[in-house]
């Protein structure tokens, strides 16, 4: 099964759903990128021009669940990415990067909304 490609594919739908800082336009997500609070659009059905982070990384122990999950940039959730660069910053310096999970967990937290539930429980 190709399921992590497929399932990627939905994710930053799923995440904006939750993400009050994102609206509907047409076929398209309008919102912010939680790193850099950036303007950020993406193709809803395709997840196209969107990344989805694990704010707690997966090696740390960060689920999958949606309040752990947020839509960025590609390039900000790149390891190249200015704003980010998860694993480097880690590992050079631990509690500077455990205040940044912190804060963006806070900002995720403060943006979250409950999801729509059209005709279905
Ligand atoms: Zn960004």
């Amino acid at each position: 099964m190709s399921g992590p490609a497929q399932l990627s594919a939905r994710m930053p739908d799923h995440t904006a759903q939750t993400d009050s800082t994102f609206t509907p336009q047409g076929g398209s997500w309008v919102g912010k990128c939680l790193i850099c609070g950036g303007p950020l659009r993406f193709g809803a059905a395709t997840g196209e021009g969107a990344d989805v982070e694990h704010i707690v990384p997966r090696s740390l122990g960060g689920s999958h669940g949606l309040r752990n999950l947020g839509v960025t940039h590609p390039r900000c959730n790149s390891e190249e990415g200015r704003n980010w660069d998860g694993g480097r910053r880690r590992r050079r310096d631990p509690e500077r990067y455990q205040r940044m999970v912190e804060r963006l967990l806070a900002k995720r937290a403060q943006q979250w909304r409950e999801p729509a539930r059209d005709g279905n429980s």
